[in-house]
């Protein structure tokens, strides 16, 4: 039985699939190729050793603002040390924002160092 799904809208698809197996489909079906994209650089540039989260404070807008547990990413051999992708967004964000807000501002941030 072959079944036209490409006229199916999402949400007919959705409730097809809903009340169908899909191993009785697999005879109608045509292997494919795929190609991942690049993984996640989630790994040391240096060693290669895959990257950890911790969670730290940053300061934006000269100290104006801080962003509390703002989660960055670490070697553990100490190689690097950089705010995990959505971190860095966050971050541009916010300074965009800031930007509008007080132009002329340095927009660099730094991290809080702990006080210990
Ligand atoms: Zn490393």
């Amino acid at each position: 039985m072959m079944v036209e799904r490409a006229d199916m809208t999402r949400e007919e698809e959705a409730a097809f699939w809903a009340t169908h197996d899909s191993a009785d489909y697999w005879d109608d079906s045509e292997p494919v190729e795929i190609e991942l994209g690049p993984r996640p650089d989630n790994r040391c540039p240096v060693c290669g050793g895959v990257l950890l989260s911790r969670y730290r404070d940053v300061e934006i807008a000269g100290g104006q603002v801080v962003l509390r547990e703002v989660r960055e990413l670490y070697c553990r051999e100490g190689h690097i040390v950089r705010l995990a992708p959505e971190a860095q967004r966050l971050v541009k964000a916010l300074e965009a924002v800031l930007q509008l807000a007080s132009p002329g501002r340095s927009p660099a941030f730094r991290r809080v160092e702990e006080t210990t």
